[in-house]
């Protein structure tokens, strides 16, 4: 197995060659999902004006101290205060105002008292005539029920660190704070290419000897799901001048990466060795990896270039190795991916090299219990469809009993 580079080499040697990409800036409605490139420092206060937690009444706690169900104490009423509006006088001692949820604290008070404590009829969404005065049935401490200024977040607070994925809270909080516009790191464009005289299109009918075209479906959709922009490439064929004529269109598209699948190994009509050294420098690597031994690596018309093989599972599999990092390097994007130990469910043999294999997670006893997809053979993709993650089998493993402890790569969330 000397000769054969192993894979945490390789996953180092590609990780050196990429780099962040630059910033952005989206607007607020589209930045869901995007990583954050700068920190969001508050530059006012959350909220900006002290206001009531509740509809009720406004009032200052030292003039109600004895109040209670038995001992009621009046107040007289001195103005309403909705929502938006800003209190024109100051509460004086024996006042209170009508105030609304989120409307400003008036001058003079320092506590809200509920309506429900109160013999006011009135209750959210009425038009009720100010009373002239409210009998208060409790007692309050100062702050009681009102929210003070900056509250939630502080003027001159860092509230947003640089690398976190935008979710719908930082959506909320961005919006509060004003900021129309956010500093996002660059989504990677990817042209994936395929090249094959077997293949046609997914909305072609099969004649003999052909097979549809799924690695460059498979492989966008994966693009998408480590936050990068996948861009289709028109289908090569087997011959020097069409694979040509496909890199150079892919050049073209000035993309931050280019992949390939199929025609890095070493069969009869694979030209595309031909081209990419011709286009590019680019090291064909044996890894010691299970499925997906050959891969290309390098760049072309000076963009990042994998040659992932052809074989359906290897691409899949190669690209959650070596692409899938690489594209996070790129975005600054975290690496959310999830191991799980799980317990073999069968014997097992392997040939010594790393091995990613599709594996379905049943619990049982409080454990996880790793049953193999049925075929591993790299071509079946149902493989990937039944397995909930990939199996990683060490380096040097020949054999592995029942009840082993292995990791697990999870390739969907578990139901725990
Ligand atoms: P190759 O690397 O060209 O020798 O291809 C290896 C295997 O992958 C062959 O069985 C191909 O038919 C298959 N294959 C290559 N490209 C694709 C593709 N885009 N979609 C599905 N299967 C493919
Ligand atoms: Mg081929």
């Amino acid at each position: 197995m000397s000769d054969l580079l192993s894979v945490d080499d390789a996953i180092a040697q590609i990780l050196e060659r990429f780099s962040p990409l630059p910033a952005e800036e989206v607007t607020l409605a589209t930045s869901l999902g995007r990583i954050l490139a700068n920190d969001i420092v508050a530059a006012e206060n959350i909220p900006p004006f002290a206001n009531s937690s509740m509809d009720g009444f406004a009032l200052r706690a030292e003039d109600i101290v004895l109040a209670s169900e038995n001992n009621p104490i009046q107040l007289s009423l001195v103005m309403d205060i909705p929502a938006g509006k800003s209190p024109k006088k100051s509460i004086k001692a024996g006042q209170a105002a009508r105030i609304m949820t989120g409307a400003a604290i008036p001058d003079g008070a320092n506590a809200v008292v509920p309506v429900e404590s109160t013999d006011s009829a009135w209750s959210v969404g009425d038009r009720i005539s100010l009373p002239g005065t409210i009998r208060v049935f409790r007692s309050l401490k100062q702050g009681d029920y009102v929210r003070p200024v900056g509250e939630d977040i502080r003027n001159g607070q860092k509230i947003l660190t640089a690398g976190a994925v935008i979710r719908p809270a930082e959506i909320g909080v961005m919006a509060s704070l004003g900021c129309a516009h956010v500093p996002v790191t660059k989504q990677p464009r990817v042209a994936i290419l395929s090249t094959g005289n077997e293949l046609v299109s997914v909305s072609a009918s099969l004649s003999p000897g052909k097979i549809r075209d799924s690695n460059s479906h498979a492989l966008a959709a994966l693009v998408t799901t480590a936050g990068a922009i996948p861009i289709h490439v028109p289908r090569a064929r087997d011959r020097l001048d069409d694979v040509r004529k496909c890199f150079r269109k892919a050049i073209a598209l000035a993309p931050d990466m280019i992949i390939s699948s199929a025609g890095v190994s070493v069969g009869a009509f694979d030209v595309v060795r031909t081209v990419i050294d011709e286009l590019g420098s680019v090291d064909f690597w044996r890894i010691n990896l299970r499925p997906g031994k050959p891969l290309a690596f390098g760049q072309v018309g000076g963009i990042p270039f994998f040659g992932l093989p052809g074989n359906p599972v290897s691409a899949m599999v190669t690209f959650e190795v070596f692409v899938r990092p690489s594209l996070l390097k790129m975005a600054h994007r975290p690496d959310n991916s999830q191991v799980v130990t799980a317990r073999l469910a069968e014997d097992l043999t392997s040939d010594g090299r790393r091995s990613y294999l599709r594996a379905k997670l049943l619990r049982e006893n409080g454990e996880w219990i790793a049953h193999m997809t049925g075929t591993q053979s790299s071509g079946a993709l149902m493989s990937m469809v039944l397995a909930d993650g990939l199996m990683i089998v060490p380096e040097d493993v020949h054999y592995l009993a029942a009840g082993s402890p292995v990791q697990v790569r999870l390739l969907r969330e578990l139901p725990y």
